[in-house]
């Protein structure tokens, strides 16, 4: 018998539900204030709901957070 974590749901990724545009995505995207920064599978309007796509929007969200970090160098 298999045991299941009900606190466990073994995966998931996002869909296009009727009505969803590239749009959505960008703004899941957006970061907040220059402070708050998204990345995910989710926020990735080409790729989305694939492990490349969740890839490539860290590096995205990684480059945001240091081009809104104002360190003196
Ligand atoms: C069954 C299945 C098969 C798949 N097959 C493929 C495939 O063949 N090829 C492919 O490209 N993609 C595949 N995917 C999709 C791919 O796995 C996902 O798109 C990718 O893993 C998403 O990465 P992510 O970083 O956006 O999210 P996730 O990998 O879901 O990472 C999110 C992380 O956040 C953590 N987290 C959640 N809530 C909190 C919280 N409150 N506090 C702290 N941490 C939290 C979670 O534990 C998780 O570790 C598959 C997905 C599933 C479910």
């Amino acid at each position: 018998m298999v045991r299941l974590n009900p606190y466990f749901a073994f995966g998931s990724y996002s869909f296009n539900a009727v009505g969803t545009t590239p749009k959505s995505r960008k703004d899941l995207a957006e970061a907040v204030q220059g402070k708050l920064f998204f990345a995910g599978e989710a926020t990735e309007a080409a790729y989305f709901g694939t492990a490349h796509g969740a890839f490539m929007s860290g590096i995205r969200a990684a480059k945001e957070a240091i081009l809104n970090t104002h360190v003196d160098k």
